[in-house]
């Protein structure tokens, strides 16, 4: 057997935690609520579009970036919905999925050397590609007791941190958090005022119940936009997302990265992620998120009802994120998969994560969340 020698970047990165949980509660009889997805199909007429791009033999490699109709329809898109002025086709680029995005985005950013702020806790992907572009994770602590949302010890980490980069996520995996727009603006201002560059990842942008969504990039200039079709649209499969920035010189960098390693997304998913524009898919998105309002309502009066629970209601995504006092998370996921019910522990996603859990509601209806409760307590 020859003796391989692993490169030292995927020596140091961890699997993903959500894949890894998600493939463990693939047992039957386990209720699934580890991986962030929505359990809906895609809308019909996104179906449809693709299926008449296959049928016209639209099977060939597109413009990297993406077909110009689709970049047009998102530039549109983000100017009309978002506020942010100054788009066009060539500040848009699409990639596969929001996961690919940020990855293209942080190796053409960033390198050995920078160091890049994320909340603690966050999705686990960034620290993970942060560490696969060679650069530092810098951590900025939020708080169970505030809701996860940005408060007075995350504002002087930011404050005093060195980091070039820093990450945004509204509403956050996987906590579930808004951030208020006043709040976006206080850390908008540090950053502007540092000189650091803010990547706002906004893939939940729709599923929101209380509280409105803010783009920074509609009053500040140092953001890059990201956002995708998986969550809105139920598109997890499809693998589409993308970013948005009003110089398109930045955004040709990152193509580079994007180009010389997918060289263009799948020709026609993009062809059916252009009719997630029609009013036709806009009104299924909307009822979507009406049926997460109603299960996320449902799980925080099931979280309400437990001893020793802190969990403030998230007013987004499709994720709570409660605190047990006491429990290890690991084990204690371990042990709720040992009941039937797969959740992802908290720690994997920043130490600000230990002693809770993520369980997403995305992917369970509100008969089986019922289920999964009894069995949590059981
Ligand atoms: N950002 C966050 C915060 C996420 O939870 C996800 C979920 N996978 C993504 C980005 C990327 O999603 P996708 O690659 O499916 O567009
Ligand atoms: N974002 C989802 C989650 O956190 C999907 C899996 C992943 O991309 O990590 O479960």
């Amino acid at each position: 057997m020859i003796d391989l020698r692993f490169a030292d970047r995927v020596l140091e990165v961890q699997p993903s935690a959500t894949f890894k949980y998600d493939a463990a509660a693939k047992k039957p009889g386990v209720i699934n609520l580890t991986v962030g997805r929505p359990d809906f199909d895609t809308p019909q007429v996104i179906k449809e579009a693709a299926k008449k791009a296959l049928d016209e033999g639209r099977v060939h490699y597109t413009p990297s970036k993406g077909i110009p109709e689709l970049r047009k329809a998102i530039a549109e898109k983000l100017e009309a919905e978002n506020n942010i002025a100054d788009l066009d086709k060539d500040k848009i680029l699409v990639s596969g999925g929001g996961k690919q995005i940020i990855y293209c985005i942080l190796m053409a950013l960033a390198g050995k050397g920078d160091a890049v702020a994320i909340p603690n806790p966050s999705w686990v992907s960034y620290e993970a590609q942060i560490k696969l572009a060679n650069a530092e994770v810098e951590w900025l602590t939020l708080k169970p007791e505030e809701g996860f949302v940005p408060g007075d010890d995350f504002m002087t980490q930011l404050e005093e941190t060195n980091a070039k980069l820093l990450i945004l996520n509204s509403p956050s995996n996987p906590t579930g958090a808004v951030i208020p727009e006043r709040t976006i603006k206080k850390i908008m201002d540090i950053c502007a005022e540092k000189e650091m560059f803010v990547i706002s990842d906004e893939i939940y942008e729709k599923l929101i119940y209380e509280g409105k969504h803010y783009s920074p990039a509609s009053e500040y200039e140092n953001v890059i936009t990201v956002n995708g079709f998986s969550k809105s649209y139920s598109m997890t499969g499809w693998r589409l997302g993308y970013c948005a920035y009003a110089n398109r010189d930045v955004i040709d960098r990152i193509d580079i990265i994007h180009q010389q390693s997918l060289s263009c997304c799948t020709s026609f998913a993009q062809y059916g992620a252009l009719a997630a524009f029609s009013d036709e898919a806009k009104n299924a998105s909307d009822k979507m998120c009406e049926e997460f309002r109603s299960r996320r309502n449902y799980v925080m009066q099931r979280i309400r009802e437990m001893d020793d629970v802190v969990c403030v209601r998230p007013n987004g995504a499709f994720y709570v994120f409660p605190y047990f006092n006491g429990p290890d998370d690991l084990e204690l996921a371990d042990k709720l998969l040992e009941k039937g019910v797969g959740v992802v522990p908290g720690s994997a996603f920043g130490s600000q994560g230990r002693g809770c859990i993520r369980i997403s509601y995305g992917s369970a209806n509100t008969n089986l969340l019922s289920q999964a409760f009894d069995r949590i307590i059981g």
